[in-house]
């Protein structure tokens, strides 16, 4: 099902934040349509516990986010979706992650198969140090997608808004780039084998302004076709991209610390009145 793209919102708040709140467009044009349902999903690093207990749904073309504090499992969490977790040593999953209702962690998964259906997105804009042209038809042709490869390159392109910006010199090195133009390479690149989620992890960070806008700006095109879950530290940005914000935190018990998801709601209820006393400290900058 296709959404259609925000509203410039009337229903933009002020938040705790004092900053724009994006709004519920997604969520309240009626995407219930779950992409993932995460049961009571542990995951432990060796004997430590990263993050557990973890419930929730995602939604259909909507934004997710995770925001919270350093190493209250946000990266761990969003590379779960993907099983991006599996080469690390120790890591071990229980629970259960359901995506369209089939468990992605079952023996018979092919771990490629999940990647080639839900692309990610990295901190840094790592485009391969090759043309234009190439970083894009490198993936779609080791998958075999060799058929109207040059018309697939400019859909990835104009999917990622960089089209007009690199048409006439798609055989130039992408390191030639600038950071905002190579991280939408980046979103190009993924979007080119045509997958269901993304999943951007502090897509941002390493931006300027501009080029963070212009990320943000993607994100927003891209709700239509793709469920996207973004991981950012950026509290700000959560306001201003997703439609539901996960707030996790960090649980002390006997010494030890572990990630627990404290709330998740719409990104409106969490920024203007969160239900839980931590989410409203976090928000209001008090850290403890
Ligand atoms: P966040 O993204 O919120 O900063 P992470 O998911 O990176 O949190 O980390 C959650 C916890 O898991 C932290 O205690 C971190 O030290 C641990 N952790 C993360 N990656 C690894 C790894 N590759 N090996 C061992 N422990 C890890």
């Amino acid at each position: 099902m296709s959404l259609s793209p925000p509203e410039k919102t009337a229903e933009q708040e002020r938040s705790l934040l004092n900053v724009e709140v994006a709004g519920e467009s997604a969520v309240a044009t009626g995407s219930t349509e779950v992409v993932y349902e995460l049961r009571g999903v542990d995951v432990h690093y060796g004997q430590a516990l990263a993050v557990g207990g973890i419930n929730m749904r995602i939604h259909k073309n909507v934004i997710t986010a995770i925001i919270g504090p350093s190493g209250c499992g946000k990266s761990t969490m969003l590379r779960t979706l993907n099983r991006m977790n599996d080469a690390i040593p120790g890591f071990r999953l229980s629970g259960e992650v359901l995506y369209h209702d089939r468990s992605i962690y079952e023996r018979n998964i092919d771990p490629v198969e999940v990647r080639r259906r839900i692309g990610m997105v990295f901190q840094r804009p790592n485009p391969f140090p090759k043309s234009i042209y190439e970083n894009i038809a490198w993936a779609p042709r080791i998958l075999g997608l060799r058929a109207d490869l040059e018309e697939r390159v400019e859909n990835a392109l104009r999917g990622a808004a960089l089209w007009d910006e690199v048409k006439d010199r798609l055989k130039q090195s992408a390191l030639g780039l600038s950071g905002g133009q190579q991280q939408r390479l980046c979103i190009a690149r993924a979007l080119a084998i045509e997958p269901d989620v993304l999943l951007l992890d502090e897509p941002c960070s390493a931006l300027d302004p501009i080029a963070t806008a212009s990320v943000e700006e993607l994100m927003h095109e891209l709700r239509r076709d793709y469920t996207q879950v973004i991981v950012t530290h950026n509290m700000q940005q959560a306001a201003r991209v997703a439609d539901r914000t996960a707030f996790f935190s960090l649980n002390v018990e006997n010494g030890s610390r572990s990630g627990v998801l404290v709330e998740y709601d719409t990104t409106k209820t969490i920024f203007t009145s969160p239900g839980d006393q931590r989410t409203a400290d976090y928000i209001a900058g008090r850290f403890g």
